[in-house]
């Protein structure tokens, strides 16, 4: 059976069987860990410009990790994660491709 991705969308045969759920940070969804969009973010407790003041003074500024996930859709809406561009993704056999004309064409 053809698959529309090469890894079904999971990285489930990586995965020992059963994945924790995690929740999407942007709509709240619960998606298998192996499925979601996993993004690590180095913040700071003070916004951009006062953190660049303080650092052109001397000071060091203690960063906070944060691990954030996405569900598929949230990331592309989000532009985290793209499209691959046509000429990379999976090539359609011409027979296929005829029938499906021809389906269009109604011969
Ligand atoms: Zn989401």
């Amino acid at each position: 059976m053809p698959y529309k991705r090469k890894n079904r969308g999971r990285k489930k045969g990586r995965s020992p069987g059963r994945v924790k759920y995690v929740s999407c940070a942007y709509c709240g969804a619960r998606i298998p860990e192996d499925k979601a969009v996993k993004r690590v973010y180095w913040r700071a407790p003070v916004s951009g410009s006062i953190a660049k003041e303080l650092a052109a003074q001397g000071t060091l500024i203690a960063t906070q990790r944060k691990t954030v996930y996405y569900c598929i859709r949230c990331a592309m809406f989000l532009g985290i994660v793209k499209i691959r561009p046509r000429d990379e993704r999976k090539k359609i056999p011409e027979e296929l491709m005829e029938k499906r004309l021809r389906r269009i064409i109604g011969i």
